[in-house]
């Protein structure tokens, strides 16, 4: 039977990648945001609705008539832009969520999907670059690192209040440094590995590529195909609690620029910026349950999925002309 599934956030990174393959299913999908990105050219969606969420009205407009809310619509962005923004990020995402949640109630969303993030993790957990693995019960006693990772945790309460005083069913999962093509990937909102693509394809050859930070900061990233195949499967079972949707291969902030050096061809020699906002220390993703109630882990290796976004992100900036200096000198 076909679904009528809202994805809000659907102008976006991981929103558009999500509406495309529920599209792709048959599936009735309404997409809304604020703004649409449209680096996915073809058609990918059945509506298209441009609002602005933290409008109480234009919730209960886009959860209209939906069986299905994947509710991934926030003023987010990289490290950067999560450490320098504060207000704006607590004060628009509380009132998307809250009212998505509650505009979902009053017109009987059969299940609404939120997506949390591993910023929620407390900052002691992840004070060492060989971090273990985060479970889902490490959250507790609470210590996020940004307002972002506090706004959703609060969300995840939120969530949780719903489902015990309404009994409205609910998902909520952690994604754990989703990374892929057509996302953003300049502008101030990127994150670590298409700002690393993008100043990669923009270097001189031979050159020099400032990275934030010394370096040995650790992370793990997953490919946005698993992170779409990980939200529905998560949209589709029957467990209920926060989960982790992330790639348990830790790497260096460093190890993740020389790939991409080495994918590029390109001469280039690593340079610092220790002042640079670099958050946690280290931070990885236990991924057990997932594994043992979705049956879902991620397929893609980092090779292969940095070398798709490298090869985007380059025809991005061809395209920019970021590449002026290279291509006059042709
Ligand atoms: P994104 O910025 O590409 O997408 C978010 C979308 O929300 C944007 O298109 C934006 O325009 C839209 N939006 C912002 N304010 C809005 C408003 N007032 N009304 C309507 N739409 C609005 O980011 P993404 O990477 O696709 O993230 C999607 C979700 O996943 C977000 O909730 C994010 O917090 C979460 N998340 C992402 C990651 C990641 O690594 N990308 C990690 C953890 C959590």
């Amino acid at each position: 039977m076909t679904e009528r599934i809202l994805v809000t956030g659907g102008g976006g990174f991981i929103g558009s990648h999500l509406a495309r393959y529920l599209y792709s299913k048959g599936d009735f999908v309404r997409v809304v945001d604020i703004k649409f990105d449209d680096y996915i050219k073809e058609e990918y969606c059945t509506e298209k609705l441009k609002l602005d969420l933290t409008s109480r009205e234009k919730c209960y407009t886009a959860t209209k008539g939906m069986d299905k809310v994947y509710n991934l619509a926030a003023n987010m962005g990289g490290i950067g832009f999560i450490t320098a923004v504060g207000a704006e990020v607590m004060h628009d995402n509380v009132l998307i969520n809250a009212q998505m949640l509650e505009a979902s109630r009053k017109n009987n969303v059969e299940r609404f999907l939120f997506t949390s993030s591993a910023c929620a993790y407390p900052t002691y957990k992840q004070t060492d670059p060989h971090v273990t693995g985060l479970k889902e019960e490490d959250a507790y006693p609470a210590d996020p690192d940004n307002f972002y990772g506090w706004e959703k945790l609060y969300t995840e309460k939120m969530c949780e209040a719903y489902q015990r005083d309404y009994g409205m069913d609910i998902r909520v999962l952690r994604y754990h440094n989703i990374y892929g093509p057509e996302g953003t990937y300049k502008g101030g909102r990127e994150k670590a590995p298409a700002a690393l693509c993008r100043k990669v394809a923009v270097a001189h050859n031979p050159g020099t590529l400032t990275i934030w930070g010394d370096g040995e900061q650790t992370r793990s990233f997953c490919y946005i195909d698993d992170c779409v195949r990980g939200t529905v499967a998560l949209m589709e079972s029957d467990f209920d609690k926060p989960i982790n949707i992330g790639s348990e291969r830790l790497v260096t902030i460093k190890k993740l620029a020389e790939m991409i050096i080495d994918i590029s061809g390109k001469d280039i020699t690593l340079e610092h910026d220790l002042f640079a906002p670099q958050g946690v220390r280290g931070r990885n993703a236990d991924i057990t349950l997932a594994r043992k109630v979705l049956r879902w882990e991620p397929k893609v290796s980092l090779e292969e999925g940095i070398a798709k976004t490298y090869r985007w992100i380059l025809e991005q900036c061809q395209r920019d002309k970021l590449l002026t200096l290279e291509l006059v000198s042709r």
